[in-house]
């Protein structure tokens, strides 16, 4: 038997490998910078690094690495290893202070997006304590932020660090007023993971998959999710001891991996962890979506994190559930008992509501990737307009507040902000509105638009400067008021109408939203070149600049290489899908028409007329020919991309995307028509219903 509280962990230096192992100034120390986000005494890192190293050799490690989070979305790590020559010609193990605090990887291959052509090509990377160190490959592994010399962040930690100090910030003020005196407000997240499940032998036969992560040809396999049979359904033996397998893994690494489902799709999966402080969140989802991978790869699986590997059935996505809480614990989003205490509560409701209406483009742009575009308003996913759900219970409350009229709830009780006279508001758990991106539920929101191959660093960078902009107007206003109760309650009202708009709590998927929502004046931005642009607006570059989480040279240059990531993603895939017409479906289709041709002729040429098979001879030829035509158009699209990365992008969008579809809906017309033997790759029904 597996003793699970024993490895849970077993593979971290946290709270307890620390009190074990460190002095007690010591880990008082280091406890307040993780707590408190203050500096780290560089006098105490020596002590910390020699434990950390004793502690990662007692586990059978031999390497440590500065563990960070580049622009491309993956992790990256440089191993080395703690040998250090002695005069003797033997080594010891040792590992500095120094080494623990700061790397310095050579930078130069990492994106950039123009920082590297102004500033220095080096970076260096800088210790993140308040994220535990690990062990993983026999590697002590430490989370970093990365850094040009400059100062300029090449990362996604640092901003995201920067925003949750900046959340803290403005939410302390904003306590303040209700007479709280926090030391420190941290965001919360727990990110449910989606993802695909094939198999090895499958995926090792599909370039498509092998190259652009996605499939981009295949005809809709005769049966899909229709019988909705496997959502929730019995986990095949296969999948299971993955699964167990996977959350030993998991639980090593301190990662709480609490729910393991089959979602919608046949093949597909999801992982829910306990939420967690939203840095460590981050850390352990980019863990979990490369131990997923490793762990599949064991039981002869490919794990898919694209958002779209197969049209036609569900995509993937990830739910980022998020909240703030104080340090003594108290989750601000949670609807309170007293009506002080709601008052707080719709304070910074209000302030949600205000930060995702005023920055929608800002939270479109934080998940706009090429994989999640095939997503986003398909039937799965929620639509490319960003709107709230709030349930409504509190949709009522809040009407009431902006009319001033009676909210009547089971009590009956008048509405008046501030005063003793708030009703408890009731905890809406029950209507989830599952189409709607951005639902409030119960005490926290789940932003739902996120692509399952993300790194959530980004959306919650966003979501947590915008939040702090709106509180840091609320502390301004009200820390002036004369009076406390009537300011935060015309404040409440002022801005709830306002900001109206943003909640839709009927159905994101209908044919009427996208009018309705123009009709409000959403935003609509449907594709990735339509929302990138946004990035750079003149608001959001004041959003960021003054709240000291972005300059606006960082800005530019993340914008640089999101428009740049785009416009590699879809050159691989209409690459990789000219190679497999002109190597593979194209050959297989003029192969199978001559077998079928001259089956007819040898028929004819002993008195059997086939005029059935004839006809399917020719509709072969006709086909192999337009086929042969729309690659041909493809390869002349591609011929001539514009060199500017805004305008490529639009290009791909309109231009190449739709010549690679043209061809592969000839393509897909053609597999059901070829003998299995003859078609160059597995099935979608192959793939997604193996044993
Ligand atoms: P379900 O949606 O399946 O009913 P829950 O609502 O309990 O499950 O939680 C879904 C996810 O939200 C889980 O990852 C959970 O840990 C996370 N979650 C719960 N509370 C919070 C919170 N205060 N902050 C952030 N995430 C949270
Ligand atoms: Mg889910």
């Amino acid at each position: 038997m597996r003793n699970i509280p024993e490895l849970f962990g077993s593979m971290v230096f946290n709270e307890a490998a620390m009190k074990e192992r460190l002095p007690k100034q010591v880990y008082k120390a280091l406890k307040r910078t993780m707590t408190q986000g203050t500096a780290l005494d560089p006098a105490i890192a020596d002590v910390v690094a020699n434990a950390m190293k004793d502690w990662a050799i007692s586990k059978g490690a031999t390497h440590f690495t500065h563990w960070f989070q580049p622009m491309t979305g993956i992790t990256a790590e440089k191993h080395d290893s703690f040998i250090s020559p002695s005069n003797d010609g033997t080594v010891i193990m040792e590992f500095s202070g120094k080494e623990l605090i700061k790397g310095e990887p050579d930078a130069s291959s990492f994106p950039s997006g123009g920082l590297r052509a102004t500033f220095e090509a080096r970076g260096y990377t800088a210790w993140d304590p308040t994220s535990y160190a690990f062990i993983k490959d026999n590697t002590l592994c430490i989370p970093t932020a990365f850094c040009s010399y400059t100062g300029e962040v090449l990362d996604k930690k640092t901003p995201l660090l920067r925003s949750m100090d900046a959340i803290s910030l403005q939410a302390c003020r904003v306590l303040k007023l209700f007479g709280k005196d926090v030391g420190r407000v941290t965001t919360t997240v727990g990110p449910e993971q989606e993802y695909f499940l094939i198999d090895k032998a499958d995926y090792a036969k599909r370039p498509d998959l092998i190259l652009a992560g996605r499939t981009l040809f295949g005809a809709k396999a005769p049966k899909g999710q229709e019988l909705e049979d496997h959502y929730f359904g019995s986990i095949r033996p296969r999948v299971k001891a993955f699964m167990e397998d996977l959350d030993d893994e998991l639980w090593q690494l301190g990662i709480y991996s609490k729910t393991e489902h089959n979602e919608v799709a046949p093949c597909q999966h999801e992982m829910a962890p306990i939420f967690s402080t939203t840095n460590i969140a981050t850390d352990h989802n980019q863990l979990t979506m490369e131990v997923i991978k490793k762990v599949a790869d064991r039981h002869g699986f490919v794990c898919l994190l694209h958002e779209k590997p197969f049209e036609g059935i569900n995509g993937s996505g990830k739910h980022n559930n998020w909240s703030i809480s104080t340090d003594a614990g108290e989750n601000l989003l949670e609807p309170g008992k007293t009506p002080s205490a709601n008052a707080q509560f719709l304070l910074f409701l209000t302030a949600v509501i205000k930060a995702v209406d005023e920055y929608q483009d800002l939270l479109r742009i934080s998940v706009a990737t090429a994989g999640n575009d095939h997503r986003l308003g398909a039937n799965e996913a929620p639509p490319a307009i960003v709107s709230m759900f709030i349930g409504e219970e509190l949709e009522a409350i809040l009407d009431a507040i902006v009319s001033g009229a009676d909210y009547t709830d089971a009590a009956k009780t008048m509405m008046s902000i501030g005063a003793a006279v708030l009703p408890p508001i009731p905890k809406d758990t029950t209507d989830r509105n599952r189409t709607s991106p951005f639902a409030f539920t119960g005490n926290k929101f789940e932003f739902r638009m996120l692509g399952s191959s993300l790194n959530i660093a980004c959306p919650n960078i966003m979501l947590n400067t915008a939040v702090a902009e709106e509180l840091r107007q609320f502390a301004d206003e009200l820390e002036t008021a004369d009076d406390f109760d009537a300011a935060l309650g015309a404040l409440i009202r002022r801005e709830v109408a306002a900001h109206r708009r943003i909640i839709f709590n009927g159905n994101g998927y209908g044919e009427e939203w996208p009018i309705e929502a123009e009709k409000r004046g959403l935003l609509n931005l449907k594709s990735t070149p339509d929302a990138l642009p946004h990035y750079t607006d003149e608001k959001n570059i004041r959003l960021f600049r003054s709240h000291g989480v972005y300059t606006e040279t960082e800005m530019r240059s993340r914008q640089e290489i999101q428009f740049e990531e785009y416009d590699k993603t879809l050159q691989i895939e209409a690459l990789t899908a000219l190679d497999m017409l002109g190597k593979q479906i194209i050959p297989a289709a003029i192969a199978y028409s001559g077998k079928v041709a001259s089956s007819i002729s040898a028929k004819a040429a002993i008195g059997i007329e086939v005029p059935d098979e004839t006809a399917l001879a020719r509709e072969l030829a006709e086909k192999t020919a337009a086929l042969l035509q729309k690659r041909a158009a493809l390869e002349k699209a591609l011929a001539a991309v514009p060199a500017d990365v805004e305008q490529a992008a639009h290009y791909y969008h309109d231009t190449v995307l739709p010549a690679m579809e043209q061809a592969r809906a000839v393509a897909d017309g053609l597999e059901g028509k070829i003998a299995k033997e003859d078609w160059p790759f597995p099935s979608y029904g192959e793939m997604l219903f193996y044993i």
